[in-house]
């Protein structure tokens, strides 16, 4: 039986298929969190620093219709859930071997969601993209008004850490900048059937104009 097992595995390497091993899994395409989304603040933003004083290490998107849900990426496991007391509702998913199309690497990435209105998952609840996570809101002490910011951090033993804080908080710390991704170089827009995605600018200076150019997945 082992010996025709090695076989099948000669033939299927033979043929050029891609077998994911126990050690190293299938890496996965996470996909953009609104599905009808427009980017109201981009990645490191100069005029967003110039206005507001502090980087902006993540995107501002809100919905283009009244649909407020925030979905998961893709295959993760939520870290943290709860109030913080200066970035609102948050929750924190890891997704494991995420392909950062931007730098064509494959990476282990937690995505921090803030200013939610609710928060519909727990603490160690596997997700998927077809996961509500929570509604977006304006939650928090900066929050000027309904949207989701969210940054993609490299540094899953940390994660609570995040470049946004100078102090740190009850949920999020005070951390360092370097681990961080734009959301640009990591996610896609998958534009079938449920999700139907869509992704714009919104244009008023606050983001790159190529900022929405996401591949599509
Ligand atoms: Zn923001």
């Amino acid at each position: 039986m082992k010996k025709i097992l090695s076989l099948v595995t000669l033939f299927i390497f033979a043929m050029g298929i891609a077998v994911p091993t126990f050690a190293e899994a299938a890496s996965q395409k996470l996909i953009q969190p609104i599905n009808n989304a427009r980017i109201t603040a981009g990645y490191l933003n100069t005029n967003y620093y110039q206005k507001f004083g502090f980087k902006h290490y993540g995107w501002d998107l809100v919905s283009a219709t009244t649909d407020r849900t925030v979905w998961g990426s893709g295959k993760g496991t939520v870290l943290a859930t709860g109030y913080d007391n200066i970035l609102g509702n948050t929750v924190i998913v890891k997704y494991s071997q995420a392909y950062i199309h931007g730098t064509k690497t494959t990476k282990d990435v937690v995505i921090r969601y803030n200013h939610l209105a609710s928060i519909k998952v727990s603490k160690g609840q596997s997700v998927t993209k077809d996961t509500t996570l929570g509604i977006y809101g304006n939650t928090g002490k900066y929050s000027t008004g309904a949207h989701l910011h969210f940054e993609i951090d490299t540094d899953t033993a940390y994660y609570q850490y995040s470049p946004t804080l100078g102090t740190s908080s009850n949920i999020i710390k005070a951390g360092t900048a370097g681990t961080v991704l734009s959301p640009k170089n990591v996610l896609y827009t998958k534009n079938s059937s449920p999700d139907n995605q869509q992704i714009w600018i919104v244009g008023d200076g606050y983001q790159s104009s190529t900022e929405d150019d996401l591949p599509i997945f």
